[in-house]
C-alpha cells in the first residue's frame, strides 16, 4: 500500500496512513490521484506537490526525511 497520494486537482500530497477527515481523500477523483516512485515526501515535492496541512504537517516532526 502506498504511503503518499497526491491530488492533482489542487497539487496537495497526503499521507494515507495518517490522513484526517479534513483531507477529503475519498473525494479525490481517480484521474487526479497521483502516486510516487519512490514513495517519499521528497519525491512528491519534486513533482510539485505541497504537503497537506491536515496530515503530513502532523508527522513531519516524527519523520526523518533525510533517510
Ligand atoms: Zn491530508
Amino acid at each position: 500500500m502506498p504511503g503518499y497520494m497526491g491530488d492533482k486537482s489542487c497539487m496537495i500530497v497526503h499521507h494515507l496512513a495518517v490522513m484526517k477527515q479534513e483531507c477529503k481523500i475519498y473525494y479525490v477523483k481517480k484521474k487526479d490521484q497521483s502516486y510516487f516512485v519512490p514513495d517519499t515526501l521528497d519525491q512528491a515535492e519534486k513533482d510539485g506537490f505541497v504537503s497537506c496541512s491536515h496530515c503530513i504537517d502532523n508527522i513531519a516532526v516524527m519523520t526523518d526525511r533525510n533517510f
